[in-house]
């Protein structure tokens, strides 16, 4: 059983879950759960096979909570939940429940969306490049949002679905982001002239501008430029016989500085889009709702000193790791974030020995993370300093593993994805979410 609460004097009932289809959403703290969670391995026989996997702990309590500083922080902007940064079906859920729309990359994606019951008027199809087959699947669907930033996409919008509310993606600079989204999509403010006169002359309803600053991005003023763009777009917009009404300032939201980079959003709307002027503005946040939500839980399957290289003094390198640590969860799994989203992962030991113990107490060394499959690419992390004691059967932690993790794992080497588990912290937050899942319209 879990650890009883102070502040959750309510029926344990609904612990069982309020999907049939879902696994049940457990009340407590993640770090609880997680304890919970390897206790109960740690009871199953020397090797179960399910009691030695890695697994995630989903806060939705965390989720929450950034929907509650999103709008204290952006009153004015509506988020559509960009899916495909973690495509979870509580999170898409909770979110639907909370009011958000979602931003969806794919027919799949959108399909996911409606299937739990979300109305298509609350979806952007937010890729400027779209197969011919997606956009007649839209069209049918009547999702009518989408976004482009070229002139053959108006082509093939204007021939399948031409009555489609059309978005015009522009380029903005991102050079401060960790992930630079303008390399592939983004119309350059010089060549919005020529796409929105080809949109005229083709009969389509353009509604506005969309951007995004790239992913990861940890410098709000590219924010401020970007929306000054965007503005300079409206105008030509207007001289070519557009009223824009709609306004999309993308992903790219940090948690890090969220209150600084907000600030700067709500100064750039309104110097250039105040709020009577009537424009609707929406976002396309991922990895601000997700991204410190989920932590993993890993097992250590194996482990090998490494021989001490002679460094050119001719003493052992002090300096090298000296254990390789071999955990059941890699960067062809949960860790791809490593290769695809440029992250740095930070293991902590979850137990040592076998117990839940403090560090302090324990002679540490530097070492390195493995994962399962048989390339030397699968490297989580190459110098890390953890408890020298770690055994076979340990477990190690990561936080911040939400964005851009289980969404493109795979199952190179045969190794199954990790599954997740899910909680909804304590309190005022374990209530939210609760009720916001109970009265979630289409869950029965
Ligand atoms: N919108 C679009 C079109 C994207 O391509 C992405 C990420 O790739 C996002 C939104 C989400 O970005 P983030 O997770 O940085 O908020």
């Amino acid at each position: 059983t879990l650890p009883a609460t102070k502040d959750d004097d309510e029926d344990l009932e609904d612990v069982d879950g309020f999907f049939a289809d879902l696994p049940p959403v457990l009340r407590g703290e993640p770090q609880d759960i997680v304890q919970h969670l390897i206790r109960e391995r740690q009871k199953a026989s020397d090797g179960d096979v399910d009691a030695e996997k890695a697994f995630f702990v989903a806060d939705l309590g965390s989720v929450w909570l950034q929907h509650m500083k999103w709008t204290r922080c952006l009153p004015r902007v509506q988020p559509f939940y960009a899916i495909k940064c973690n495509p979870d079906p509580y999170v898409l859920r909770l979110l639907a429940s909370l009011g958000a729309g979602f931003d969806c990359a794919s027919y799949g994606e959108i399909s996911r969306v409606l299937s739990i019951g979300v109305e298509p008027s609350r979806i952007i199809f937010a890729n400027p490049c779209k197969p011919v087959s997606f956009i007649r699947n839209a069209s049918q669907l009547g999702v009518d949002m989408m976004t482009f930033d070229n002139v053959d996409e108006l082509h093939k919008i204007a021939r399948i679905h031409p009555t489609a509310q059309l978005v015009l993606r522009i380029l903005t600079d991102d050079s401060k982001s960790v992930c630079r989204l303008g390399l592939k999509f983004g119309a350059t403010l010089a060549s919005v002239p020529l796409l929105l006169s080809t949109a005229k002359s083709l009969h389509l309803n353009v509604i506005g501008i969309s951007f995004h600053v790239g992913s990861g991005c940890y410098d709000p003023h590219a924010f401020m430029d970007a929306i000054e763009r965007a503005h300079v777009a409206f105008n030509i917009g207007r001289d070519i016989g557009y009223r824009f009404n709609f306004l999309d300032i993308g992903g790219g939201f940090e948690t890090k500085n969220f209150e600084e980079t907000a600030a700067v959003v709500e100064r750039a709307l309104n110097e250039y889009f105040p709020v009577e002027e009537g424009v609707r503005v929406i976002s396309e946040p991922g990895r601000f709702y997700v991204a410190g939500a989920f932590s993993l839980a890993a097992n250590i399957i194996a482990r090998r000193p490494v021989m001490a290289k002679p460094s050119t003094n001719g003493n052992a390198d002090e300096d090298e790791p000296s254990i390789m640590y071999y955990i059941n969860d890699g960067v062809y799994g949960s860790f791809n974030c490593i290769l695809f989203d440029h992250q740095v992962v930070h293991p902590y030991a979850l137990t040592i020995d076998h117990e839940f113990q403090q560090y302090e107490n324990h002679a540490v060394a530097l070492c390195s993370v493995w994962g399962p499959t048989c390339d030397s690419i699968d490297c989580v992390n190459s110098r890390v300093v953890l408890p020298s004691g770690l055994k076979i059967g340990d477990w190690i932690g990561f936080g911040d593993m939400g964005a851009y993790t289980i969404c493109a794992a795979s199952q190179f080497n045969g190794f199954q994805e990790s599954a997740v588990h899910y909680c909804s912290g304590t309190g005022e937050r374990s209530r939210a979410v609760r009720k916001a899942l109970k009265e979630y319209p289409l869950s029965k």
